[in-house]
């Protein structure tokens, strides 16, 4: 969204931009007048107390305050407030709600699920702030299964009243749903789950303060727009998600998370004299570079440590030629190897799609039952894992949403396709455990099968360079722009920021709006080099889509760098 400035001054403003327009998402039962004149009532997320005044200068009446409540399908009433300084609500009792349902017959199972989420998303583009929004959100979700099948129920008023009435109203749509499900649900019981599980951060994001913040894409974003007049846009982001989740069963698990997400990234777009423009991103396109942890990882990242690299890619994309069709060598760069991993081998693992049981937004799979075991994925480089461990990875966790703990389970063993993403529902119709994937991306929604971390284990091909090198005509292909799949994810097209022409085992011509195909064994099947662990990065996706209604949810990807023989090639016209 675009802010035009604020005309009138603001003599406590930020020394960055002393007429910062701010977009304030307010809490529900707060709205933005009250944080235009109480300084003390603020969003968990709001700039530390030296910045407040600046929010609460007169021009901040301009300020245009938005509520982005996650909306739910089910009746519950607005989201409380939760605020700095003023009395938070109590930690709601979950276990009023669950001993009543422990009490009804046909209650077979029943889970309640506490979230308590705060973000914090900040832009900068052309020199000023583009995006600078904090939201929260708090409320308990309760799913019950009954004689036969599922019902769900929510509400953002956490008292124990409010709690018991959503049982009871989770019951009542369980036994509505009973009435015309053909089968019961068969789901399996589990082991009663304890403990809690961190994020492992070294800073906290929400204690840096939002100048620092805007400051630390301020610089890089200006200089990725200095030197060339053909530098003509250019943005630098990070986005901060703390989210609190406690699961309480009718098993008598008994887990609380809390997880810090992030992102932070940058992009330019220049312009040449013909009028086509082309855009580089660093680290990735923006929704790829999430991870798991604290401030520390903006260091890691280095905005501007990366801003020559990128200015100069950019440029040179301008009098590129495109990329000439035909059939190549490709060496994917990790990033684009993380996305190929998503749309081909996340999606089409997660049980639920296979079974046909939630294809609604993006189709079903070419990955069906009968074929575990026996087919042929890719070539034996090819192992794909889905690791709810890994550190740091989006998709890292202590259990999922159904108490199942984090675990690392191979969905692709040196090309056979072994396993899938699965629920315990899900798994028990194949005679098979859950490999822990159910999770819900708030509190208002039930969890469905989301990927967690899906990777590409390393293989021994050393670092980029050295595949380069080990190559003698090919294709290296950079930086995702856009892609195409079809609804059982078998057939694929990716379109790219940048590739390189390969000779001889070097780098040579720099080509524009490469693009490449192809069916997804039969590209995986291709594979012959995957690059080591020294070239092994863990990418995080932010705002996978999936559901009805739609849960963007945060998954990861490990890869390396890797090699596909006999591609189709060419460029976006
Ligand atoms: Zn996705």
């Amino acid at each position: 969204m675009l802010h035009p400035p604020q005309s009138t001054s603001c003599p406590q403003g930020s020394s960055i931009w002393p007429h910062l327009p701010l977009h304030v998402a307010a809490c529900e039962g707060h709205p933005a007048s009250a944080s235009a004149s109480t300084p003390e009532s603020t969003c968990p997320a709001s700039p530390e107390p030296g910045l407040l005044p600046f929010l609460n200068e007169p021009h901040a009446a301009a300020t245009r305050a938005r509520t982005r409540r996650k909306v739910t399908s089910f009746t519950e009433r607005p989201t409380k407030s939760t605020v700095i300084g003023v009395q938070m609500p109590p930690e709601p009792s979950l276990e009023a709600a669950l001993a009543w349902l422990r009490a009804q017959p046909d209650a077979r199972y029943a889970e309640a699920r506490f979230v308590d989420e705060t973000s914090e998303r900040l832009a900068v583009r052309d020199g000023r702030p583009e995006q600078v929004t904090a939201e929260t959100s708090r409320g308990v979700g309760i799913r019950v299964l009954g004689d036969k099948t599922w019902g769900f129920a929510c509400t953002a008023d956490t008292s124990e009243a409010a709690l018991l009435a959503a049982a009871k109203r989770a019951l009542r749509v369980a036994r509505a749903s009973g009435a015309v499900a053909r089968f019961a649900v068969v789901f399996p019981e589990r082991a009663a789950q304890h403990g809690t599980y961190t994020s492992r951060l070294a800073i906290d994001p929400f204690t840096v303060p939002l100048e620092t913040k805007l400051a630390a894409l301020d610089g890089p974003e200006r200089a990725l727009r200095t030197g060339d007049a053909r530098l003509k846009s250019a943005e630098a982001w990070m986005s901060w998600t703390r989210q609190r989740k406690r699961l309480v069963t009718t098993e008598g698990t008994d887990v609380d998370q809390t997880f810090t997400f992030g992102t932070c990234g940058m992009h330019v777009f220049t312009l040449g004299d013909d009028g086509v423009s082309q855009r580089r991103s660093f680290p990735t396109y923006q929704g790829t570079d999430g991870f798991q942890g604290g401030y520390e990882r903006v260091a890691s990242v280095d905005l501007p440590g990366a801003v020559d690299q990128v200015k100069d890619e950019a440029l040179a994309l301008l009098t590129a030629p495109p990329c000439p069709a035909g059939t190549r060598t490709v060496l994917l760069e990790s990033s684009q190897v993380a996305l190929q991993i998503h749309e081909s081998c996340g999606h089409p693992t997660e049980l639920d799609r296979a079974l046909g049981s939630e294809i609604s937004l993006a189709g079903g799979s070419f990955l069906q039952p009968p074929m575990l075991g026996k087919l042929t994925y890719g070539s034996a480089l090819v192992t794909l894992v889905a690791d709810a461990t890994s550190d740091g990875g989006n998709g890292t966790f202590g259990w999922d949403d159904e108490g199942v703990p984090a675990g690392r389970h191979a969905l692709i063993e040196r090309g056979l396709f072994v396993d899938y993403l699965s629920s315990r529902e899900t798994a028990a119709a194949l005679g098979r455990g859950s490999t822990g994937a159910m999770r819900a991306e708030g509190w208002n929604r039930p969890p469905i099968i989301r990927m967690v971390n899906v990777s590409l284990d390393p293989g021994d091909a050393g670092s980029l360079e050295d595949l380069v090198a080990d190559t003698d005509d090919g294709l290296l292909i950079a930086t995702d722009r856009s892609w195409s799949i079809d609804d059982l994810r078998l057939n694929f097209q990716f379109s790219c920021e940048i590739a390189w022409e390969i000779r001889h085992g070097r780098r040579t011509r720099i080509l524009r709006d490469p693009l490449y195909t192809g069916i997804t064994p039969r590209f995986w099947g291709s594979c012959d080099a995957v690059c080591g662990p020294e070239a092994w990065r863990l990418w995080g996706i932010t705002d996978c889509g999936k559901g009805e209604p739609m849960q963007l949810m945060q998954v990861g990807h490990g890869a390396s760098p890797a090699r596909f023989r006999d591609v189709t090639v060419g460029s976006e016209p």
